[in-house]
């Protein structure tokens, strides 16, 4: 079950306390897309979360946006933010992780993934063994095959909650 019970979480990427997260050592932020970034539905970054970007960067956190989605909606908004970024990313399978992992020049306690799901993000990260920071979906849309994951992650939460091992809307960090 540890798999599924994420490091940190947080109601969303404006609540995260970031100095936290450097003071814990937390170099390299991992940023999952849709329903993290932008709701999905939306192609327009808000400027809050530029905002946000741009103080993250400034406080020395390096930023790289690690999506499942294809490569034309996450490099557009990757260039708009200016920070790298890997599409296509098969979360929660390790390969592409993993080659991030190896081809940075960060130990895996550097490096924290922040997502909205625990089946993609929250499993992917804590397999490989980085920090793992689960948010609440910034919208209730999603694409058909995260409806999919979402019906499975439901069922999962109300084990985890029976078991008092995570509890939606209780925060921690
Ligand atoms: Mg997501």
């Amino acid at each position: 079950m540890e798999k599924y019970i994420p490091d940190i979480y947080q109601k969303s990427i404006y609540t995260l306390d970031y100095s936290k997260l450097l003071s814990r050592g937390i170099k390299l932020l991992l940023f999952d897309l849709d329903n993290t970034l932008v709701p999905v539905g939306q192609d327009e970054l808000s400027d809050k979360t530029k905002e946000l970007i741009i103080s993250l960067k400034q406080k020395g956190f390096k930023v790289i946006i690690f999506s499942n989605s294809p490569k034309k909606r996450v490099k557009k908004i990757s260039e708009i933010l200016n920070v790298e970024c890997v599409y296509f990313a098969c979360k929660p399978m390790q390969g592409k992780l993993k080659k991030l992992v190896n081809n940075s020049n960060f130990s895996l306690n550097e490096i924290a993934i922040i997502g909205d799901q625990l089946l993609t993000d929250i499993v992917g990260g804590n397999k490989i063994g980085i920090t793992t920071i689960l948010i609440n979906p910034s919208s209730n849309k999603n694409f058909i095959f995260s409806k999919l994951i979402r019906r499975i992650e439901n069922r999962k939460m109300k084990k985890l909650r029976d078991k008092n091992l995570f509890c939606k809307g209780r925060y921690y960090d």
